[in-house]
């Protein structure tokens, strides 16, 4: 195989290959990163900026991932997909993003991890397998509607939901405040607190709804960066029949950790490793090429070029080392990504042994992809406020995976406790009480208090 990039026919203008950890991909997944490429400069690089400038959903980006047989690339093949494996999956992502389109990336992302969460429970659900047989053929883009308005970012954490079994099937209610492809999705998976809901919000439950059966909000989405993605609310209340429940009640803790996590950290490296190599990549063509007539000198020319780049290129290969680090060990555990291993045994879990290092990867790109494109606007000069030259649009979208849930804030703040009190105490439904904490408070209340506080204590016991 030739190793130069190629774009459009000629020599790529970014980096080449040869700063691609290309040893980790088959050479099937060469092939198709090659393909990729191509149709990211016919396809989804024109459609970026069109689509930045307009809102529009770039639909034709879109089938041009389901014509390369990419929107079911980790369906098995005997439910009709690619059966590619974690590895393959990051660098279709990272592709997708990098040479073509970071909204189109997020679109992708968010397709794939409502896909997750059907394949974890497809053996033996018809409903799900006669989707999944038709995800390329009838450009099935989906998404993934978690994130509810009253606790954000921590989107296990579904407050404004419910669902009762009625005559027929599930009355499922659900509130979201941003999900991706809204307006446009043709299916998404949606989580609610399960039926019998007793207050513990660990016992959650998982939908399949489809595009008549929900009411998206598109025209909420009105912002500065991903402004393609159109990730509006979205509000359920529909009664659907019995097997579009995914899995049994009470999985959704389960369908998180094993299958929506596991694809969606994976997502966020691949994408904002996107970004960043994206953002290095102009760098490297606008730098080489804008001359200051007083030195005689290109900007690429400055030993701080030099450094700032150096740097940000580290940081970014760190992430991508991180990514493709973990998705080779998620493929090792999983018989090279095999989603269909639940079949015979519903209880094995082994993509949740590694949720900690999902979400390292995802702080680690987020960061990498919001700091290296920073840097990198700051070397194009004033010209950096151009559209056309395309960084400000990278940097604009760069700020999403840092805020997106869980952010990076709320994911070190995971990873911090994990590391220091065990996994127990990361306690994702907020249910531990701090009790060195309350006892420290009661301490300070007067007699007077205290007495208040029983009394108030008691009434909620009545
Ligand atoms: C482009 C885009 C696409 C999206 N697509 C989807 C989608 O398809 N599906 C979906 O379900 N969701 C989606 N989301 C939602 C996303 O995943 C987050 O849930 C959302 O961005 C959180 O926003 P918020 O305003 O609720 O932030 P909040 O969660 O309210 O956070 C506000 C601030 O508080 C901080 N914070 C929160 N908790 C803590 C804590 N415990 N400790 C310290 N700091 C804390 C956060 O770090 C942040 O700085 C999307 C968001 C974006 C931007």
């Amino acid at each position: 195989m030739d190793n130069t990039k190629l774009w459009g026919g000629e020599p790529y203008y970014g980096l080449d290959y040869e700063f691609d950890p290309q040893w980790f991909l088959t050479d099937e997944q060469k092939k198709l990163q090659r393909q990729l490429i191509e149709v990211c400069h016919d396809v989804l690089r024109p459609n970026a900026a069109k689509c930045d400038e307009s809102g529009a959903y770039p639909w034709e980006s879109v089938k041009a991932l389901a014509e390369l047989r990419l929107l079911g690339c980790i369906v098995p093949e005997k439910w009709g997909g690619r059966g590619e494996n974690h590895t393959g999956l990051a660098m279709i992502g990272e592709t997708i993003t990098r040479y073509g389109c970071p909204s189109t990336g997020v679109i992708f992302m968010m397709h794939m991890a409502g896909l997750a969460a059907l394949l974890f429970r497809a053996g033996g659900n018809l409903a799900i397998q006669e989707l999944l047989a038709r995800i390329d053929t009838d450009v099935m883009i989906g998404s993934a509607s978690y994130t509810d308005p009253e606790t954000g970012g921590h989107f296990w954490y579904p407050k404004v939901s419910g669902v009762e079994r009625v005559d027929g099937g599930w009355h499922v209610r659900k509130r979201s405040a941003f999900t991706t492809s809204c307006g446009e999705a043709r299916w998404m998976t949606t989580q609610t607190t399960s039926p019998g809901f007793d207050g513990d919000y660990s016992d959650l439950s998982v939908f399949l709804v489809y595009e008549d059966e929900m009411k998206p909000n598109p025209g909420l989405w009105d912002v500065m960066g991903m402004r393609a993605t159109s990730s509006g609310p979205v509000d359920f209340d529909v009664v659907l029949p019995e097997d579009r429940m995914v899995g049994p009640p009470g999985d959704g803790a389960a369908s998180n950790d094993e299958a929506v996590n596991a694809v969606g950290m994976i997502m966020y490296g691949a994408l904002y490793c996107g970004v960043a190599m994206g953002a290095l990549d102009i760098a490297k063509r606008y730098t080489t090429q804008r001359r200051h007539a007083n030195f005689g000198q290109c900007v690429a020319d400055y030993p701080t070029t030099h450094d700032v780049y150096g740097t940000s290129l580290v940081d970014a290969q760190a992430a991508r080392m991180f990514l493709f680090s973990f998705c080779q060990q998620l493929d090792r555990t999983t018989n090279n990504g095999d989603w269909t291993l639940y079949e015979d045994d519903p209880d094995a879990r082994p993509r949740s042994a590694y949720i900690l290092w999902g979400l390292k990867v995802k702080e680690v790109a987020a960061r990498a992809a919001s700091e290296v494109t920073e840097r990198m606007f700051r070397l194009f000069g004033g010209s950096g406020f151009s559209r056309n030259l395309e960084i400000e649009r990278l940097l604009r979208d760069s700020k999403a995976g840092w805020v997106m849930g869980p952010s990076n804030e709320v994911t070190r703040g995971m990873v911090g406790r994990w590391a220091l009190h065990g996994g127990e105490a990361v306690d994702w439904w907020n249910q531990r009480p701090n009790v060195g904490l309350l006892n420290a408070e009661i301490g300070k209340l007067d007699p007077e208090g205290k007495r208040k506080l029983i009394a108030e204590l008691e009434s909620t016991l009545a």
